[in-house]
């Protein structure tokens, strides 16, 4: 297992000083708990902010100093006006209602940005120090979305994963922000980035082509030398101790109590009083129930704990105000000297307290305006052994993705949730059982634990042996040397050649590509090599291939491998059937799509089509490819086609036909005495790549992740490696 190190705006202690030195306690937050084993069984560190303040003495500050390396906690020196402008200035103040979508949230002027960049530099100096070669790198939150960046200059080799804890909002929202290539392009510096549910990957995946240009194929993105990849991992909490609290006598005491005779029914909110979690919207929800439902006041209370956040923050302090408000006007208005409607908790509960009002809840209220997950909504889940309670769920937090037997609310909609409420306060047990029994399991199946290792296993995985891009001494020269040695030890040469990109280099066009005439000597000189037999797996259609190389006495294959032609045949075999229903539409939608995009053609070969967008301008051309794709891909969900996203341009073909059936089956004996040699420049070529028998040599060519041992620079290296080969065949057959 590889050291890990997690790097989150907090250290999971709170710090308090004493007369003599300094408390430092574990905090028993969902993330620390679930981050507490890999933690611990990697022999890694947490670097984050200890929480303390600047006023400690020397002695307190040795001491903690001590404490936090015993826990192999490492300490990011913030200074209070760091604190304050990076974390409750740009972070709380910004990020977090922005990606909330709480545009009126974010102050009029923004100046904290400066001290963002700083505490995330500041972040990023301290994991280098700390990092050794092999460990992987955790990075959270919006707090940190420079420092997977930050690192990657600082470390380029380093494992990167970040995750992101709150939504990431639609691109439209997202751009307004000033910083928004920098906020990218830090959280790019990741290998892996990870969201709570597939939309905040869409949105993300949508603002790096809108606003840096780029081509996401669904789960990755191409830059210069390495590939980012994107996952969705829904985060879970502890469900076995909430279940454990759940049970604990005492606590069904207390819950039993709450309840008391049960005359009167109990709604629970549990919130951050943050003007994210909607507690206004449900508190006048809450409010027209009563007015459209007399029958229930004083049959129902309302229990709302409002635990204290971000104070120092301005929009939280008059946020504060509205809250205390609401509540007052209800109990003005409708309390009773016998019943109050809304019983109002404005503090932190202890654990077994708060598992204790999850017990007695007949409905759990969740109806943030936006949440990037919501833990509320499982905690409640997993404290309800009894497996009775209704939960009504907002849209908006990302845990509805995953909970869809809960009631579904919409919080903007008073009217509607009055109604969600009434009813849910009207279910019979049978459904309330029905309801959340499936939740329960599946709370307790994707717990944190789950979320925490399946994160760092697909972290584990694109970052292993193999997937990162070569080390550079893998390059030319490592190339030729295995090649000379393989041919010594061999009599037969298999040559397995992409073309475009490979053989000549990228073209404004298509037709730009026909193949110079030292291109046709070279491959006319390895056709009449001894025993050697060579194959150009191209993406061209078998027109452009025959015209332009059809005189030589070699294999080709066309439309990725969809066709092939031996050598001095006229004959072309197909891989597949070649009559696709799909062509029509698609061909109609491509000619939309190329109209409305300058500098985009189509390329209509047999079996596929192809849509080039290498003229189109960058940000347009990309943008459009991905809109094209959502398109296509609803349109071709039950068709076996697949979309494939190369070098500027989508391909749509049959699916399973790719480069990799190309291979001639060869007997081990041939096997054994054959040198086989592929080399290819993009995602095609890697189907070519990964279906090599094990012994076979590979190149990319230019910079991208792949399974290739080698890499060559551009075509003219390739030309020389082929010309080399070329050459060894006349020197063994003079010999
Ligand atoms: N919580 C708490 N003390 C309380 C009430 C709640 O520690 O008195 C915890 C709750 O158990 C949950 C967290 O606060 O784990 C809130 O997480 P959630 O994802 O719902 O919202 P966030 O506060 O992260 O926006």
């Amino acid at each position: 297992m590889s050291r890990l190190l997690i790097v989150a705006n907090r250290l999971p202690v709170t710090v308090s000083p004493t007369e003599s030195g300094v408390e430092v306690e574990r905090s028993s937050g969902g993330l620390a708990t679930g981050l507490a084993r890999p933690h611990e069984q990697s022999g890694g560190l947490w670097i984050g902010w200890s929480g303390a303040g600047e006023e400690l003495t020397e002695a307190q500050q040795a001491e903690l100093d001590r404490e936090l390396a015993a826990q192999r906690l490492v300490a990011v020196p913030l200074t209070t006006d760091q604190v304050t402008r990076y974390y409750e200035g740009y972070s709380n103040g910004v990020l977090w209602p922005l990606f909330h979508y709480l545009l009126d949230q974010v102050p009029l002027q923004v100046s904290d940005w400066d001290a963002y960049v700083q505490a995330n530099e500041l972040f990023a100096d301290v994991v280098a120090k700390q990092y050794r070669s092999g460990d992987m790198v955790w990075v959270h939150d919006y707090q940190l979305l420079l420092v997977p960046g930050l690192l990657r200059h600082r470390i380029p080799d380093a494992r990167i994963g970040f995750f992101l804890h709150i939504p990431f909002p639609s691109e439209e929202l997202f751009r307004t922000l000033p910083a928004r290539k920098q906020l990218l392009e830090g959280m790019l510096g990741a290998d892996l980035v990870g969201f709570h549910t597939p939309t905040y990957l869409r949105h993300f995946a949508t603002a790096l082509t809108d606003i840096l240009g780029l081509t996401v194929d669904i789960d990755r993105v191409q830059l210069p030398g390495r590939e980012v990849r994107l996952g969705v991992y829904p985060m879970g909490i502890d469900a076995g101790s909430f279940q454990a609290l759940a049970n604990d006598p005492a606590v069904e005491a207390e819950a039993a109590a709450l309840r008391g005779d049960g005359s009167v029914r109990i709604l629970v909110g549990v919130d951050r009083l943050d003007y994210t979690k909607g507690i206004p919207r449900r508190l006048l929800a809450y409010e027209r129930m009563l007015e459209i439902h007399p029958e229930l006041r004083g049959k129902v209370r309302l229990v709302q704990v409002a635990v204290p956040s971000r104070t120092g923050v301005e929009a939280y302090q008059e946020f504060r105000t509205l809250v205390d408000g609401l509540v007052g006007r209800i109990n003005g208005a409708y309390g009773t000297p016998r019943w109050v409607p809304v019983h109002y908790i404005f503090r932190g509960l202890s654990p077994s307290d708060l598992v204790a009002i999850y017990r007695a809840a007949d409905v759990m209220l969740v109806t943030p305006l936006r949440d990037g997950m919501n833990l509320v909504a499982k905690e409640f889940i997993a404290s309800r052994p009894d497996g009775d309670g209704v939960l009504v769920l907002s849209e908006f937090a990302g845990a509805s993705w995953e909970l869809p037997e809960a009631l579904q609310v919409n919080p903007y909609d008073t009217e509607g949730t009055a109604e969600v409420i009434f009813r849910a306060l009207s279910m019979d047990p049978e459904e309330r059982r029905a309801r959340l029994a499936p939740l329960r399991q599946r709370v307790a199946t994707f717990d944190v634990h789950s979320w925490v290792s399946s994160f760092l296993d697909q972290l584990d995985r694109v970052t292993g042996p193999g997937v990162r891009a070569a080390s550079p001494t893998a390059g030319e020269a490592a190339l030729r040397a295995e090649l000379s040695q393989a041919l010594e030890r061999n009599d037969e040469l298999l040559l397995l050649l992409d073309y475009d990109g490979t053989l000549v280099p990228f073209t404004a066009t298509p037709e730009l590509a026909r193949p110079d005439a030292a291109l046709i000597g070279l491959l006319r000189a390895l056709a009449g090599r001894p025993d050697t037999e060579v194959h150009i797996v191209s993406g061209r259609s078998r027109e452009a291939l025959e015209q332009w190389v059809g005189g030589l006495s070699i294999w080709l294959h066309a439309e990725h491998g969809f066709w092939s032609r031996a050598p001095d045949q006229a004959e072309w075999t197909p891989a597949a059937d070649i009559h696709g229903s799909w062509r029509e539409p698609v061909l109609a939608i491509l000619r939309d799509f190329t109209a409305r995009t300058p500098g985009s053609l189509i390329e209509a070969k047999a079996v596929a089509i192809a849509w080039h967008y290498r003229l189109a301008d960058l940000e347009t051309g990309a943008r459009r490819a991905n809109e094209l794709r959502i398109h296509l891909n609803q349109l071709l969900s039950n068709h076996p086609v697949e979309i494939l996203a190369g070098n500027r341009v989508l391909e749509i073909r049959p699916y399973g036909v790719h480069k990799g059936g190309i291979i001639p089956p060869m007997s081990p004996e041939r096997e054994a005495r054959t040198t086989v040699l592929a080399i290819g420049d993009d995602r095609t070529d890697e189907d070519l790549f990964a279906s090599l028998p094990p012994a076979a040599i590979s190149a990319r060519v230019g910079p991208g992740a792949t399974r290739a041992r080698f890499r060559l620079d551009g075509t003219s290296a390739v030309r020389g490696v082929l010309r080399m080969l070329a050459d060894s065949g006349v020197g063994a057959d003079l010999a």
